[in-house]
C-alpha cells in the first residue's frame, strides 16, 4: 500500500519540479570557474604541511586522513582537539569555491592546539571537535596553471571532478555538472542521502527517478535532468543524493565516528543586503540558516499548510533538536553583533531561508544523531570581492567560530538563548548588484534568499548553499 502512495506521488514529483537550478557549470551555479589568483588561500598542499605541523606540535591535536579526493587524489584530512562530551562536527569549502571557512577553521585549530586560557582549558575540557577542512580539495585547486614562470593561475569551482558514467546509476542525477571545457563533477552538498544503508537504488524497488524539466534558453540547453527521489511515508523526499563521490562517503563515516550534538557548515554566497537598511541598502555580512523540524513548521519561509511538510522543513529533527538548532544560529548572529570594530558590519547579520534539501549534509546527516544544524553563508563568492573582503570574510567566521565553542562550553544546551528570537533575525535580502525590481515582494517567502535572483537559478529555497 505504502508502495503504491509513493508511486503515485512522484509521478506528480515530476510535473511539479520545474525550474530547478542548473549545475551545468563548472563555478559557482551557472558561472565560470573563480579565479582565486595568487590570494590568500592555502593551496591543497600548504593546508596538508600545516595541518602536519599543527598534529605534530600538539599533543591537543589528532589528525587522520579520511580519504583522497577523486581527481588529484589529495588527502581528504580530519582533525580532532578536545576531549569533552559535547560532540562538535565542522565541515568547510565542500564547494571548492568557498575558501573562508577552511581558513577560519585553521586559525581557531591554531588557537585551540597552542593557547592557553582558561576559555581554552575550558573548551577542551568541554568539547570534542572534529574538523574536516576542505571537503573538496579537487574543487579548491581546480585548473591550476604554471605555464608561466612567474604567474601561478589557479582557479576553483564548486564541484568535485568526477565523471558519471551509466554503470553507477541508472540516470545522470541532476547535481552532476558537464561543462564544455572541464572535468564533469558532483555538486557534492546534493550527493548525501538519508537513509544509513544506501548503496544505491536496488532492482525491483519501483522507479525512484522524476525527470526534472530545465528551462534553458535555447533548445540546445532545455535537455532533461534526473533527480532520486526517496519513498517517506505518503510522499517522496525530493532531490535525495546517490552517495557516488568518495568525498561525501568520507564525510559521512565521519559524521557517524564523531557522532555530533552540533552540526555546523560553512559556505560563501553573493553580496547580499540587509532588509531595510536604508539607501544605499547594507551589505548582510553573513546569512544564518538553522535546520528544523515540524514543531517550527509554521515557521518556515516556504511552509504550505496544504504540501507534506518534508517540501519545506526536516520532519526527522524532534522539537528539542530543532530548538538548540535555533538556539546556535541566535547565538552567532548575537555575537557578531557584539562584536565591536574594526568592523561595525558584523551588526548585519540576515537568515537565510530554510527549506529541507534532501541532499544536503545538514538535513540529511543532523537528524540520525540528533545533531543541532547551522549553516554559515558568509557573502561574498571568491571573485567578488578584494583582500579587504577576504579579511572580513575570514575574521566574522572566526568570531562564529570561537564564540560557538565558548558558549557550548559552558552550556552545552545553549539553555540561556531564546530560539525564538532566531526568527527576528531578517530574511536576506536582494543581491547587491541585482535590480531592485523585486523590492515589493511582500511575502517572506518570495523574499527569502533574495527570491534567489542573481543566483544563476529561478526563484526558490535553495540558492547556492
Ligand atoms: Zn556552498
Amino acid at each position: 500500500m505504502q508502495r503504491r502512495g509513493f508511486l503515485t506521488a512522484v509521478a506528480s514529483v515530476g510535473a511539479s519540479l520545474t525550474a530547478v537550478g542548473s549545475v551545468r557549470g563548472a563555478g559557482t551555479e551557472d558561472e565560470e570557474p573563480i579565479d582565486l589568483g595568487a590570494g590568500p588561500y592555502r593551496t591543497n598542499e600548504q593546508l596538508t604541511r600545516d595541518l602536519q605541523a599543527l598534529d605534530a606540535s600538539s599533543e591537543r591535536i589528532s589528525l587522520r586522513e579520511l580519504a583522497q579526493s577523486t581527481g588529484r587524489g589529495d588527502p581528504i584530512h580530519e582533525v580532532q582537539v578536545g576531549e569533552g562530551e559535547t560532540n562538535v562536527h565542522l565541515i568547510t569549502q565542500i564547494h571548492g569555491d568557498e575558501p573562508v571557512g577552511t581558513e577560519a577553521a585553521l586559525l581557531e585549530l591554531r588557537r585551540l592546539a597552542h593557547g592557553n586560557t582558561e576559555e581554552i582549558d575550558r573548551t577542551l575540557d568541554a568539547l570534542t571537535l572534529t574538523v574536516i577542512p576542505r571537503v573538496n580539495p579537487d574543487g579548491a585547486m581546480y585548473a591550476t596553471d604554471t605555464d608561466d614562470d612567474s604567474e601561478t593561475e589557479r582557479l576553483s569551482r564548486r564541484q568535485n571532478t568526477q565523471g558519471w558514467s551509466s554503470d553507477a546509476s541508472q540516470y545522470e542525477p541532476y547535481y552532476h555538472a558537464t561543462p564544455d571545457d572541464g572535468p564533469p563533477g558532483y555538486d557534492l552538498n546534493r550527493d548525501f542521502n538519508i537513509r544509513t544503508d544506501f548503496e544505491g537504488v536496488p532492482d525491483g524497488e519501483g522507479d525512484w527517478w522524476s525527470q526534472l524539466e530545465r528551462e534553458g534558453e535555447d533548445e540546445e540547453s532545455s535537455e532533461a535532468e534526473w533527480a532520486l527521489n526517496m519513498p517517506y511515508e505518503n510522499g517522496t523526499l525530493s532531490k535525495s543524493g546517490l552517495l557516488l563521490a568518495p568525498e561525501t562517503s568520507a564525510v559521512v563515516d565521519s559524521f557517524f565516528r564523531a557522532d555530533p550534538d552540533y552540526a555546523i557548515t560553512h559556505h560563501h554566497q553573493g553580496l547580499a543586503t540587509l532588509p531595510e537598511s536604508g539607501s544605499p541598502p547594507e551589505p548582510s555580512v553573513l546569512s544564518v540558516m538553522a535546520a528544523f523540524g515540524p514543531a517550527y513548521e509554521e515557521r518556515a519561509p516556504y511552509y504550505d499548510a496544504d504540501a507534506p511538510v518534508e517540501e519545506y522543513a526536516n520532519p526527522f529533527l524532534s522539537a528539542e533538536t530543532s530548538e538548540r538548532s535555533l538556539r546556535l544560529n541566535t547565538l552567532v548572529a548575537d555575537a557578531l553583533a557584539e562584536t565591536t570594530g574594526p568592523w561595525d558590519a558584523f551588526d548585519s547579520v540576515t537568515r537565510y531561508g530554510y527549506s529541507s534539501l534532501w541532499g544536503s549534509y545538514l538535513d540529511t546527516l543532523c537528524p540520525r544523531t540528533g545533531a543541532a544544524g547551522m549553516l554559515y553563508e558568509i557573502a561574498g563568492q571568491s571573485d567578488e570581492v578584494g583582500s579587504r573582503g577576504f579579511g572580513l570574510k575570514l575574521e566574522a567566521t572566526r568570531v562564529g567560530f570561537k564564540e560557538t565553542w565558548k558558549a557550548l562550553a559552558a552550556d552545552p544546551d545553549l539553555s540561556s538563548v531564546d530560539a525564538e528570537s532566531y526568527f527576528e533575525i531578517p530574511l536576506k535580502g536582494e543581491d547587491l548588484g541585482e535590480t531592485t525590481e523585486n523590492e515589493a515582494a511582500g511575502s517572506e517567502a518570495s523574499a527569502a534568499n533574495g527570491g534567489g535572483s542573481g543566483l544563476g537559478i529561478g526563484p526558490g529555497p535553495v540558492g547556492t548553499r
